[in-house]
């Protein structure tokens, strides 16, 4: 047999033309949204005020299976997709592995990371609607320059709330979403309530993601034809990122491969959600029996030591409720430098897949994640986000399983993106400064205390 290329892209004819809802497989439904002011289910109208119509819509459809990509994003994908599917014979060699390893390597773009995905969609629908611009947040920046640069393509004003530590560990990130024209806040601000209020109590405060969330949100829905849109977390993301399963499972099938394992990190879920869609809806509907791993930090664990509860997605209470794992909307994860799986909740759609256990999670401590980037980074030249490091460790991991027990199983991994602006992080895993911070349980306990009472169902 001939040997597999090291990189497989698709055609152009080869590549999706729809986006796949995973959510119409599903045995059972993740719970509903629920509107914080009626505390029913909340219905499209009511998210009006915030998302975009279509995007609102594409939030509550649990049914339909397949969307269209429209025209004018797939003309967009096709600057920057397909992305590659790479085999990862160093590290299969390195490792002495019977298993084979692939991976999705979604870094090739100016965000270097999948979130372009989202990002242009997100944008695609708020022009078509006539919206005078759009208002959001960023952690690590990969979702704020992620959607500067569709703005920018699309021609529509973009207002960022950067989580205010980032804002300044990380100025390089804020010039390059100005350079797509975008206008930057380092969150808490002074802009908004939220804000000030935040400003008030801890004058010194360092923000956290759920803060710039309530701050985007409250600026969009206070500026005259302005909406929010969120990188993560919602199904509309995960609807959108399918591009990245469905791509690879074409790319697989084109080499006569199937995988055995799925491994990706997980932050809100949105890569996983997208990358594990085609492969999970053949476990659904017993096609095959892949098993799914969601890698996430050891100091922001929220499947694995998390509660399965209603929470809010932002610290000032403001956006909908939904049912996820969660740590509770006032944790705040200890310094770790993978920002973007900073967040203290997860995909209702993975939570609820993984509570079915239709899929599994392991936590990992960052000092053995930055060990699994720098080799990686040896081996396959590409020097790793810290976020997608999480999994390549996980496949580590499983490849290292396959070695014990002589299985020459087939391991399918997301590498989300580049990780050139966290050099920090990377120079002081080097040097040996980087630490490990693990939340006690007192530390949750503490957080879970804060989840919302929902009457009549927790
Ligand atoms: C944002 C981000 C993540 C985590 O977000 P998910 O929604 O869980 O995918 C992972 N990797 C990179 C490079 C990111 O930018």
């Amino acid at each position: 047999m001939s040997k597999i290329p090291h990189r497989l892209y698709l055609t152009e004819e080869q590549m999706p033309k729809q986006w796949y809802n995973l959510r119409s497989d599903m045995k059972e439904m993740h719970d509903p949204m629920i509107n914080p002011a009626t505390m029913k289910p909340a219905k499209p109208e009511d998210l009006y005020p915030v998302f975009c119509e279509e995007l609102a819509r594409q939030e509550l459809d649990s049914t339909t299976r397949y969307f269209d990509i429209p025209e004018e994003v797939l003309e967009m994908y096709k600057v920057y997709r397909p992305s590659p599917l790479v085999r990862a014979y160093n590290l299969e060699k390195a490792l002495d592995t019977p298993a084979k390893i692939y991976f999705k390597f979604e870094g090739n773009n100016t965000s270097g990371s999948h979130k372009l995905n989202s990002a242009i969609a997100q944008a695609y629908y708020a022009k078509e609607q006539g919206l005078a611009g759009l208002t959001t947040e960023t952690g690590a920046g990969q979702w704020g320059t992620a959607l500067s640069e569709a703005c920018a393509y699309f021609g529509l004003p973009l207002t960022v709330y950067m989580v205010k530590v980032s804002f300044e560990q990380k100025p390089f990130r804020k010039a390059i979403m100005e350079t797509f024209g975008s206008s930057i806040i380092a969150s808490p601000s002074n802009t908004t309530n939220v804000g000030r209020e935040i400003l008030k109590k801890d004058p010194n405060s360092g923000g956290s993601l759920g803060c710039a969330i309530s701050e985007a949100v409250e600026k969009a829905i206070t500026s005259p034809n302005f909406r929010y849109v969120l990188g993560s977390v919602l199904n509309q993301v995960l609807l959108h990122q399918s591009i990245i399963g469905l791509e690879s499972k074409s790319a697989m099938e084109i080499l006569g491969e199937y995988p055995d394992i799925v491994v990706g990190c997980t932050g809100g879920g949105s890569n996983l959600g997208g990358l594990i869609a085609p492969f999970m809806q053949d476990k659904l509907t017993g096609k095959a029996n892949p098993r799914f791993v969601a890698v996430e930090p050891a100091s922001c664990p929220s499947m694995t030591r998390g509660k399965y509860a209603y929470d809010f997605c932002d610290v000032g209470r403001i956006t909908p409720l939904a049912r996820m794992y969660t740590l509770g909307s006032d944790f705040i994860p200890s310094a770790n430098h993978a920002g973007g799986l900073r967040y203290h909740g997860m995909s209702p759609i993975l939570s609820k897949l993984y509570h079915d256990g239709y899929m599994e999670a392991v936590a990992v401590e960052q000092t053995r994640v930055f060990e699994a980037a720098t080799r990686f980074a040896k081996l396959e030249t590409i020097l790793p986000a810290p976020e997608s490091a999480h999994a390549i460790l996980g496949a580590i991991d499983e490849a290292l399983k396959c070695k014990e027990s002589g299985e020459a199983k087939t391991i399918l991994f997301g590498l989300t993106g580049t990780g050139y602006f966290d050099m920090t992080a990377y120079a002081s895993y080097t040097e040996g400064t980087m630490t490990d911070h693990i939340p006690t349980d007192e530390d949750l306990e503490k957080s879970f205390a804060t989840l919302p009472e929902i009457p009549g169902i927790q």
